[in-house]
Parts: C-alpha cells; structure tokens; sequence
C-alpha cells in the first residue's frame, strides 16, 4: 500500500483475484479514492482459466463437457 501511496499517477495496477467458478466478473469496478470520492475502473482481464459450469470446475471448459451431451431419461 505505501508504494501505491507514493506513486502519484498510475496507469494501471495489476491485482490477482480468487473467484469462485461461476463468479461472473465485472467489466467496471466502484474504486474509493483517498479523498472519499469513488471512481469506476475498467476491468481488463488478460487471461481465464477454462471453466465448467456443470461440474463447477477448472480442470476442463462448459464447451468440451462431456456432461453437456448427456440425455436426461
Ligand atoms: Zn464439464
């Protein structure tokens, strides 16, 4: 924190993330600033993890599941 305090004008800042597999993430973020103001962020992710919604997993994406061609009887 003291080294983003000591720099005056950032252009960007990089920030590592734990999310939960179905946590959407936001294209903007509400940031406060030190004066109580709030400021939106754009959101730039550079890179995903694949990911699958049915079995709440990383190991594979939704496009490859093989749960994805199951026929329910
Ligand atoms: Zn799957």
């Amino acid at each position: 924190m003291d080294i983003i305090k000591a720099l005056q004008h950032l252009a960007y800042v990089k920030v590592c993330v734990e999310v939960t597999v179905d946590f959407e993430l936001p294209c903007f973020i509400n940031v406060e600033l030190r004066d109580d103001s709030f400021v939106f962020i754009r959101v730039e992710v550079p890179w995903l993890l694949m990911r699958c919604l049915q079995y709440r997993s990383f190991s594979h994406s939704d496009k490859y599941c093989s749960k994805k061609n199951e026929v329910e009887v």
